[in-house]
């Protein structure tokens, strides 16, 4: 399907319109998202590494806290039996860094000095467990800022043993300074970790372990306050995947069965989104946390970015994961781009419509260009009529457009003029009826049906049965052939069968397809009724040859033989009168004689009979045609002498009817003339040429034969049987030629004034001289 100039405009300029502001709002679309999902990695990234950076911040003064315990003892500070004096040591050293929550020393008689913030009656408690063999005490006393005593009792219930517990004996185990997971603190019920460090006496023995408790919700608390996008969240997880910080730090605390309370693992955290985006590093080591680790997934239907930290260090096995919604760092860009997709599509349509109003503009003239031509193509519009609204192309094209209809009306014309015209037979076929569609009148003519009649005709109507049919291969379309000629008997409207000569071509459109044909047809039937006659002619001649040649030959011999014959019939009667008037003689020998007498008279009879064979029929005399006889004589002629490179021309007047033998008259034509093409068959000739001459002279038709050879040869007795100079030849054309010629009352002579060609000639009494005589025999 061919799509229309308007189409095309249209779909061009919409089209082109589309995809100029799909490519700049689809370009603007991904680059906007992937810089804006980058800097949500960043920022995550960038959070995860502050709270890395202030989670060591926040642990550092508990290694120096513990490092420094540890050298106070090994100077015999911490190890003094003054509970009293350590108590103050290890006030002093928990205020030093808020993140403290407690200060301790545990001994390996069970001696405990605990030293702690508190909400109760100071804002500082401490604890004094001392033991004497099995007794012990335990003081409560609670303290202001500056150290002074603000309330005190006694605890009987406390059964509290520093030496049973983890920090205690894992600082023993190791002689070095320990830092435990993080856990739940018993007393405060706050999250957080010991770092416990042996001290070691003189004796290099374990004196005790001193620890300090550090809470670590200050660090959820940083947490909660780090802005990380709109919604972001950050929390640390422990290396056995428990949660340990979160903004919301009720959410890290899980009891245990028996009432104590553990940290939440990541999956079984109240926080969905954490679950989902983190549940994989659920009871997992972290040691193989080496780098960072970007996500994206999906929860509730919006989509999140996730970042898990490399873990902080070997003491702090803990890794930092961030998530945020990626609505926080792309909802502004989503929303500005759904409001450029819905400007683009505005402006799409907007520029559509107006594309689609120019392009029907701009076609507008093409459009009423071509049903300007349709309309003269077709005869309804005259071709002066004013173009309308126009382009210089389009005026350039209607002027050539002009001269084309123009030229082809004249066309046109002639062609129908020449089809009308034509003295030869014309008409137009179908394509695939074979029907007429046009004939012309002398198509007409020689079919006898007028035009209307033929119009309803196909070819087939006209053929004569059984005749051969070209036209279905012809109107095929895989056939090639665009043209056609031949000879084909048909039948006219009054019945009579003609032979018509066709020439036919097919016209065929650019892929093959037949259109129509167009035959030119001619009457050939008096051609075809010549030629019989010729064919007729020819066979008689050659039969009439071979009768002429055998008399002619009989004649000959009889002539010949008759002399002798008559010398011995007159000798053996001498002898027979000699012999009978002998007085002695042998009769044996009369009897010979006799015989011989006998025998001679018979071959002078069968003599007899064959010159009464050789004599001329003369029965089939009759008026005819010379002219005819004449054409028809070189027409079968004409092949021998193209074949020899001669040309006959006749020199002819209107000529009279004569009478004689017709077959036996073109037979002395045609040796005539077969002897002038043989005479000239050689070389030294320049223009081979025969002339016939005819005329009529006193009562006789006059022909003479002459040709533009070499003339007859001097030593040669022209007319005399088995006369020849031919080495093929019998020497019998020419007499026979004579004899036929006189039979039919006519001469035959050779023209011997003409000495450089040989020119023979003869007459044939005309029809009108041959009845008179004929009068004249009945008269006498
Ligand atoms: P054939 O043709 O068999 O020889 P013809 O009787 O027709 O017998 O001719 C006898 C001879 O007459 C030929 O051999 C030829 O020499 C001579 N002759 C006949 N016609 C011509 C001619 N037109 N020109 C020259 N010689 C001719």
């Amino acid at each position: 399907m061919k799509i229309s100039l308007g189409m095309w405009l249209a779909i061009g300029l919409a089209g082109l319109q589309f995809l100029a502001v799909t490519v700049v709002v689809f370009s603007s679309y991904l680059t906007s998202e992937r810089a804006m999902l980058d800097h949500a990695r960043n920022l995550l990234s960038d959070a995860g590494t502050n709270t890395i950076e202030h989670s060591r911040g926040f642990l550092n003064p508990a290694s120096g806290a513990a490092e420094l315990a540890t050298r106070l003892a090994e100077n015999k500070i911490v190890a003094s039996d003054n509970p009293k004096l350590l108590e103050k040591l290890l006030f002093q050293q928990l205020r030093s860094a808020p993140q403290f929550g407690g200060v301790f020393y545990g001994d390996e008689e069970g001696n405990f000095v605990y030293v702690k913030r508190s909400d109760g009656a100071g804002p500082f408690r401490s604890k004094i467990v001392t033991r004497d063999g099995e007794n012990r005490s335990t003081e409560l006393i609670w303290r202001n800022d500056k150290f002074a005593v603000m309330d005190s009792r006694p605890d009987r219930e406390d059964t509290y043993d520093p030496r049973a517990r983890p920090w205690y004996q894992r600082a023993s185990e190791d002689l070095g300074i320990i830092w435990t997971d993080p856990y739940i603190f018993f007393t405060s019920q706050t999250p957080g970790i010991t770092i416990a460090s042996p001290v070691i006496g003189n004796d290099n023995t374990l004196q005790g372990v001193i620890g300090v408790d550090i809470e670590i919700s200050e660090i959820s608390s940083f947490l909660a306050r780090l802005k990380i996008g709109e919604n972001g969240t950050a929390l640390i997880l422990n290396r056995n995947g428990d949660v340990i910080a979160h903004p919301s730090p009720e959410l890290i605390k899980a009891e245990n069965p028996d009432g104590t309370h553990r940290f939440a693992n990541i999956g079984e955290i109240a926080d969905p989104i954490a679950r989902a985006a983190f549940e994989n590093l659920s009871d997992m080591s972290f040691v193989s946390i080496d780098e960072e680790t970007s996500a994206e997934f999906e929860f509730g239907g919006e989509r999140y970015v996730s970042t898990v930290m490399p873990i902080i260090s070997e003491k702090l096995p803990w890794t930092i994961a961030v998530y945020a919604p990626e609505n926080d760092f792309i909802g502004a860009i989503k929303k500005n781009r759904t409001q450029n997709i819905w400007t683009a599509a505005i402006i799409a349509l907007l520029t559509g419509i107006v594309g689609l109003w120019l392009a029907n503009y701009i076609h507008k003239p093409v459009r009423a260009f071509a049903v300007r031509s349709a309309l003269i193509s077709q005869g309804e519009l005259d071709p002066s009529a004013p173009i309308p609204r126009s382009y210089k192309e389009l005026d350039r094209a209607n002027e050539a457009l002009m001269h084309e209809i123009a030229e082809r009306k004249k066309t046109e014309h002639e062609y129908g003029q020449t089809f009308d015209m034509s003295s030869r037979g014309m008409a137009q076929i179908e394509a695939g009826t074979a029907r007429y569609a046009k004939v012309n009148s002398k198509f007409c003519d020689i079919m006898g049906y007028t035009e209307d009649e033929l119009t309803k005709m196909t070819i087939l109507d006209l053929s004569y049965p059984g005749e051969p049919t070209i036209f279905p291969t012809l109107n095929s379309e895989d056939s090639d052939d665009f043209a056609f000629n031949l000879e084909k008997r048909c039948i006219r409207k009054d019945g009579e069968v003609i032979w018509l000569k066709i020439n036919a071509i097919m016209i065929r459109d650019e892929a093959g397809k037949p259109l129509h044909a167009v035959a030119t047809v001619d009457d050939i039937t008096n051609q075809k009724a010549a030629e019989t006659q010729i064919h007729k002619l020819n066979k008689d001649l050659s039969h009439i040859a071979r009768g002429n040649m055998l008399g002619e030959m009989a004649a000959g011999l009889a002539h010949e033989l008759n002399q002798p014959l008559t010398a011995i019939t007159q000798n053996v009667d001498a002898a027979l009168t000699t012999a009978t008037e002998q007085p002695k003689i042998d009769p044996e020998l009369i009897d010979i004689l006799k015989d011989l007498d006998q025998q001679a008279h018979r071959a002078g009879d069968i003599i007899k009979a064959l010159r009464a064979f050789a004599r001329k029929d003369e029965a089939s005399k009759a008026e005819f045609d010379f002219q005819e006889l004449l054409d028809q004589s070189l027409r079968l002629i004409q092949s021998e002498a193209n074949e020899h490179g001669v040309n006959i021309s006749v020199v002819s007047n209107d000529l009279p009817s004569v009478t004689g033998v017709r077959v036996q008259t073109a037979q002395v034509l045609v040796n005539l003339l077969r002897n002038a093409i043989e005479a000239m068959d050689c070389s030294g000739i320049d223009e081979k040429l025969i002339t016939v001459t005819t005329k009529a002279i006193d009562g006789f038709v006059e022909v003479c034969v002459e040709d533009t050879g070499p003339g007859v040869d001097p030593n040669l007795n022209l007319f005399t049987q088995f006369e020849t100079t031919k080495s093929d030849g019998m020497g019998l054309g020419l007499s026979i030629s004579r004899s036929i010629v006189e039979a039919n009352g006519g001469a035959l002579w050779y023209h011997r004034n003409k000495v450089e060609h040989s020119c023979f000639c003869f007459t044939l009494p005309t029809t009108e001289l041959a009845e008179n005589r004929i009068e004249d025999v009945v008269k006498t």
